[in-house]
């Protein structure tokens, strides 16, 4: 079958202290240390099979993820940029959907001919953090896509306890083939969903919402927001293109946060209030926290679902005049995080799909990173036949 491949260099950086399980495993905490020279290319390779509690899966559509763009971008030293969980070289690919064609003998749940997405997230059900309901801070964790064969591919074989079924998804749009596209975007809307419901214990219906950046993370919480009853909804983008998008998913005012002072709006649009949730998803915390500690609500929460390398300085005593929580968010697993986005979707409570701005096919899936490291469009989308 065709595959994504990303090779690398195994070249850890001087001062790296590589541990015993990194020297040993070469699977890496911080790629971005490590991994030099890395090359992205489609290939023939074997078609993997299902072992007994796995589903082989045909796939049929898979999403272009900011990661994905930080394997393909580098840095001066010809590093990947990804700062994260890594093992190379391995297919790329972790926001799909696709049909089970084949089922394993200890597979009860799923049968051949089933829609479905799944976890990307291979969490291991034996750590500590797993055993106390944790799977997102798993000790153990694999990453399809990262350390693991992903889904930039025609096949992958994965385990049945990661795959939600997605069948519903047809019945709403009458037509599969939007229903794979739709049913991609259900593991990045499950990150944001698993930090502002569980994570940072959701809003009441009427809050005031805020959510900084409109790439796909923050255009699910625009989404998300508007599913949940949000009283107002406030989005900041610095790209034209996402802030349509915004509006169109469902905010009520979008700014480019470089035009206008944006915790001095949030307070206007508030009527002084201030804000009840916000959500940070610009990977810009050095920026936009600040401006977040300006129009704190009484009793509201800060999410931090975006990743960034930086440290925040926070005046700690307007969070305890605000009695206001910031709340750290990694993962989109457990909490019946993926049945849940699945029911707002086949309800038609949420329809995220106008954030598909583009499609490209298996052959040019690199291009298809290459377009998204302009970071204008929503989510694009590679299809497979
Ligand atoms: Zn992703
Ligand atoms: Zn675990």
């Amino acid at each position: 079958m065709k595959a994504l491949i990303l090779s690398a260099e195994w070249k850890p950086r001087e001062g790296y202290a590589l541990s015993e399980s990194e020297r040993q495993t070469h699977k890496v905490v911080s790629g971005n240390m490590v991994w030099q020279h890395p090359t992205l290319k489609v290939e023939e390779v074997d078609k993997p099979k299902p072992r007994p509690d796995q589903v082989l899966i045909r796939i049929k559509a898979c999403g272009v993820c900011g990661s994905d763009i930080h394997f393909y971008e580098r840095d001066a030293e010809d590093y990947i940029l990804y700062p994260g969980l890594t093992k190379f070289p391995t297919i790329l690919g972790h926001e799909f959907s696709g049909v089970v064609e084949e089922v394993g003998s200890e597979v009860k749940d799923l049968v051949p001919g089933d829609m479905v997405t799944a976890e990307e997230m291979i969490w291991c059900g034996y750590c500590t953090p797993c055993r106390n309901g944790f799977p997102n801070h798993c000790k153990n964790l694999e990453e399809i896509g990262f350390t693991i064969p992903g889904a930039f591919a025609e096949y992958i074989a994965i385990g049945a306890k990661y795959c939600w079924k997605i069948n519903e998804l047809k019945t709403l749009f009458g037509n599969e083939d939007k229903a794979y596209e739709v049913g991609a975007i259900t593991e990045p809307t499950c990150v944001t969903y698993n930090g502002i419901f569980e994570c940072a214990g959701g809003f009441r219906p009427g809050a005031y919402v805020v959510v900084f950046g409109a790439g796909p993370i923050g255009l699910a919480g625009v989404g998300l927001a508007k599913a949940g009853g949000a009283g107002k909804i406030i989005s900041f983008e610095t790209s034209p293109q996402r802030r349509e998008l915004a509006r169109i998913i469902g905010a009520d005012y979008v700014y480019d946060p470089r035009d206008v002072t944006p915790g001095d709006v949030i307070m206007d649009l508030t009527n002084g209030e201030g804000a009840d949730l916000m959500v940070e998803a610009a990977g810009a915390p050095q920026l936009t926290v600040p401006e977040m500690e300006k129009c704190l609500a009484v009793n509201s929460k800060i999410v931090q679902i975006g990743r960034a390398a930086h440290r925040v300085s926070v005046y700690l005593e307007n969070l305890q005049v605000r009695r206001a929580r910031i709340h750290g968010a990694q993962g989109h697993s457990g909490h019946g995080t993926f049945p849940n986005v699945i029911r707002l979707v086949a309800s038609g409570r949420m329809d995220l799909s106008p954030m598909i701005t583009a499609r490209y096919d298996l052959d040019h899936v690199v291009d298809a990173i290459a377009q998204s490291g302009a970071r204008q469009h929503g989510k694009i989308m590679v299809k497979m036949g």
